[in-house]
């Protein structure tokens, strides 16, 4: 069924194969780490803040703080971590694992589990 989905896809939406990360801008100020550009990080992936500022959080084993439209991450956290860890989320959370384009939406359903559902070839696969 998915093989019939995506046969059907009109070869422009290729163009989005080309999806470009988000790179973290950080400044490191005493023992805390500010990633500068959260906000348009978030926009990007159309994710909740406060969901990427959970799993960093978490992840990095550092409390974490939203400030406008910055994160504070209370701790030093080199550029290779953050990046390993926000591309970690972008597969996890974002791309789609059928045709890997980033247009999907997370959706909750019970007991807290979260499904990825892709808006382009319509794939669902439980988020983690
Ligand atoms: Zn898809």
């Amino acid at each position: 069924m998915l093989k019939r989905a995506r046969a059907a896809l009109p070869e422009k939406t290729l163009a989005y194969e080309r999806f470009e990360p988000p790179v973290p801008e950080t400044q490191i100020q005493g023992s805390k780490t500010i990633l500068r550009n959260f906000e348009l990080i978030c926009t990007k992936l159309r994710r909740e803040p406060a969901l990427l500022s959970k799993y960093l959080s978490k992840e990095l084993a550092v409390p974490a703080t939203i400030d406008g439209g910055k994160l504070i991450l209370h701790g030093k956290v080199y550029d290779r971590m953050l990046n390993e860890k926000l591309s970690n989320f972008i597969s996890s959370y974002v791309v789609c694992k059928e045709c890997k384009r980033p247009d999907t939406k997370l959706v909750d359903g019970a007991h807290g589990i979260r499904t990825l559902v892709c808006e382009a070839c319509g794939a669902r696969a439980p988020a983690k």
